[in-house]
């Protein structure tokens, strides 16, 4: 990689930001500000900086809707609003997905729209670690913040994770490379170990690779729970793991003083799905008969777990929420946005920091060419091909202030550092703007139907 020199060229420094990419939210980042743009990031991974310093060339800056020569035509403000808000008052059964690429201000206006229009609300967790959310509502959430892992943690363990590329940050600052108040020594105090079917570049950062074969994520943690309970192993290799490896692991996992295991989509992904979690879950609960273990999922999107927190909070229920009963209901496996796609049930669908065009199943999106798609976002991605309105929205973290939730629960509220393009709105303005003209659309047919 040819060495960049450093960025010298700016009018000030903001400190303290807060990324918004992954769910470190790593919250120790200085931006570089000249001429209102952020020029350079100190601290942020690759990933990180490249979000935040964005090109604009595929910024969605002006509002638009799909007219009748099939293109995207710009408009005002005015227009396209009125045009989302007669679309979602007028629909019998609308979708409202996406919300972890923004603030929990935003969500708050969209729970009392999706509520008055007895809209389905569902995050990515639906694609994501939605497995994870019904494993701990089976068998329970053994769980820490990052600071004691900082802390504490003389074992961690990723399991079908590779966080060295989906959360750069991760090692260097809560689990491998930090020296914490009980672990002065950092890198030296810690064992790492990685267990996945891949050699990855975060195996290549441990102390320890377990390389158990694809799908064997069952049977693998199912024989480390025997040997924790005292039995033998019957079968000389499991998931490919010979049964001695498998005995030294567990006598290594028993022995330490604090460990923490990280689980990725390699385990909710894959055949078992979130039978995975439920044992991955039990394994840690065995294991602290033996030593303090705790246990967290590797939460995507910078906001992704701030949905299903937010949404518990408030309607008892974390994902796949439906109000089409004028109450919350939550059914997995009816009311997730896939299995409504699939069923081609939505009648209208409203998108929001999200890319299901990029992400979901072909058998999905199918669905949503055939009914009307409003997005809010901020850049031009294949949800726009979808798109019949687009409103193009703010940056949170960067030009809009906002609270979000780490991966492990923790808030921390985003601030501003640069003022957002003008013809541009904040999320959680363009979402209220659409919950006042509904209300006033339903208000009116209400009067009419009265009469
Ligand atoms: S680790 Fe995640 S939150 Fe931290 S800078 Fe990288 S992408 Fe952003």
């Amino acid at each position: 990689m040819a060495y960049e020199e450093p960025v010298t060229d700016y009018d000030h420094i903001v400190e303290n930001c807060t990324c918004a990419f992954c769910g470190c939210n790593c919250d120790d980042l200085d931006y570089l500000i000249k001429n209102g743009h952020v020029v350079a990031v100190r601290h942020a991974c690759r990933l990180g900086a490249s979000k935040i310093m964005e090109d604009m060339d595929q910024r969605l800056m002006v509002p638009m809707i799909r007219g009748a020569s099939g293109e995207l035509e710009e408009v005002d403000w005015e227009t396209a609003l009125n045009k989302a808000a007669e679309l979602i008052a007028g629909a019998v059964r609308p979708v409202f997905y996406g919300w972890s690429e923004t603030s929990i201000e935003t969500m708050k206006q969209g729970i009392a729209l999706g509520e008055e229009v007895g809209a389905v609300l569902d995050n990515q967790a639906t694609i994501c670690h939605g497995p994870s959310l019904q494993a701990v509502q089976n068998a329970g959430y053994p769980v820490m913040t990052l600071g004691e892992v900082k802390n504490r943690a003389d074992m961690c363990v990723y399991t079908g994770s590779n966080a060295m590329n989906s959360h750069p940050r991760h090692m260097a600052r809560y689990t491998t490379f930090p020296r914490g108040y009980f672990r002065q020594r950092g890198r030296f105090d810690r064992t790492i170990v990685t267990m996945d079917p891949k050699y990855s570049d975060t195996a290549k950062m441990s102390d320890i690779w377990v390389g158990f074969e694809q799908n064997g994520d069952y049977e693998f943690y199912n024989a480390i729970r025997a040997v924790l309970k005292g039995k033998e192993l019957k079968k000389d290799v499991i998931a490919g793991i010979p049964k001695e490896d498998i005995y030294e692991l567990v006598e290594a996992m028993k022995n330490v003083e604090f460990g923490a295991l990280f689980f990725g989509l390699g385990l909710t992904h894959t055949l078992s799905k979130q039978r995975n979690i439920d044992i991955a879950i039990q394994m840690v609960q065995d294991l602290n008969k033996f030593a303090k273990w705790v246990l967290m999922p590797m939460r995507g999107h910078f906001n992704v777990n701030g949905f299903n927190i937010f949404m518990a909070y408030e309607m008892g229920f974390p994902f796949g929420v439906d109000f089409a009963r004028g109450y919350p209901r939550y059914m997995l496996g009816e009311t997730n946005t896939i299995d409504l796609l699939t069923r081609e049930e939505p009648d209208v669908f409203m998108v929001i920091a999200a890319d299901p065009g990029a992400h979901f199943p072909g058998g999905a999106n199918k669905h949503l060419v055939n009914i009307p798609v409003i997005q809010i976002d901020i850049h031009w991605g294949p949800s726009t091909e979808l798109a019949d309105v687009v409103l193009p929205g703010s940056f949170v973290g960067v030009e809009v202030g906002g609270t979000s939730y780490r991966m492990d629960g923790v808030p921390i509220f985003m601030k501003k550092a640069i003022d957002k393009p003008e013809t541009c709105r904040d999320d959680e303005w363009i979402v209220r703007e659409l919950k006042e003209r509904v209300f006033k659309i339903k208000a009116e047919q209400a009067k009419v139907a009265s009469k």
